[in-house]
């Protein structure tokens, strides 16, 4: 494994950032993304923090950090080829580590379901970034006649082949969906890769039913732990992958002004083996020699809560 995947390997995140590029839709600011702050539209902007060459930035109005300058939509998509799950991604270090980590994968997503809305007969879910389809899994079995998108083709094609479940490869711009197409949408580490959030979340709006449910995750730039460790903080490594950083004033504030009205908010439990959450741990205190435990003990699965994760359950106002 080289420095580089080592290093941008983030503490317990769930799966993948397969994003949806944006490009410039009808109604699309003519600005190049982040010329202004996704939030308040302030042009005011201060460095926060620089890494690897990249800087992130604090909005002076509304004080949501972003990676400035803004990668185009092309080079954001161009990070999730077909590589990113067997290269990258910190649970798939390896086609044969993603197979171990799909008991995992099922149990992190059946928990989060239980904060969704029980689906009425035939209520469609699309998740957005489905990655490899084990969401869209369990939602299926849950009830929901659900089916993905994913950017990343290697992803999508296994959804379809391994596990029988409809993931379409592409973005979700180009998919076009009629309005009002699903009585929910799910996006599961996402927005933090879209170069232009608001135009993202406005299309999510248009394929929502009113009163169709909208239930998102995503570091939390204003938890705790964020706090604490200020610009030491792992989540600022991420970048360029990751390109915005939200807290819940400024995620919620984004949804409300595009016709949501949130209904909850919390931290989320991420099911990982041992091993997984003790070598990130040990990488975020500075003592490696947490991470050498016995293999038997390593593989058994751990539910933890690293009280970043936010996810945020949202409702579109009819
Ligand atoms: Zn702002």
């Amino acid at each position: 494994m080289c420095q580089r995947s080592s290093e941008y390997k983030p503490f317990l995140t769930l799966h993948s950032p397969i994003n949806q590029a944006q490009r410039s839709g009808s109604d699309a600011p003519a600005a190049p993304a982040a010329e202004f702050c996704a939030v308040c539209r302030s042009t005011s902007r201060n460095p926060f923090v620089r890494h690897d060459g990249h800087t992130v930035v604090e909005c002076g109005g509304c004080g949501l950090r972003y990676l400035y300058p803004m990668p185009s939509t092309e080079a954001a998509s161009a990070l999730y080829s077909d590589d990113y799950f067997r290269n990258d991604s910190p649970l798939a270090r390896g086609y044969d580590d993603y197979e171990a980590e799909r008991d995992n994968m099922r149990a992190t997503f059946r928990d989060r379901l239980r904060f969704l809305p029980k689906p009425a007969r035939h209520e469609r879910l699309l998740d957005v970034g489905a990655a490899a389809g084990f969401f869209v899994e369990q939602a299926r079995l849950a009830g929901w006649d659900a089916e993905g998108i994913e950017l990343n083709g290697w992803a999508a094609e296994y959804a379809r082949e391994k596990l029988a479940v409809p993931v379409r490869h592409g973005s979700l711009e180009d998919a076009g969906y009629p309005d009002r197409s699903f009585a929910a949408v799910t996006l599961w580490e996402v927005i933090e890769h879209i170069p232009q959030p608001r135009e993202f979340i406005r299309e999510i709006a248009r394929i929502l039913q009113p009163g169709g449910v909208l239930a998102l995750s995503t570091p939390d730039a204003g938890s705790a732990v964020a706090r604490v460790f200020g610009r030491r903080w792992l989540g600022w490594k991420k970048i360029p992958e990751h390109v915005y950083f939200f807290d819940r004033e400024t995620l919620g504030r984004l949804l409300r002004e595009e016709g949501f009205e949130i209904l909850s908010t919390r931290y989320v439990s991420l099911t990982v083996r041992a091993a997984y959450a003790l070598e990130r741990l040990a990488a975020l205190v500075g003592v490696p020699w947490l991470a050498r435990v016995p293999k038997i003990i390593g593989n058994a699965p751990i539910r933890v809560n690293p009280l970043y994760d936010l996810m945020l359950v949202a409702r579109l106002r009819e």
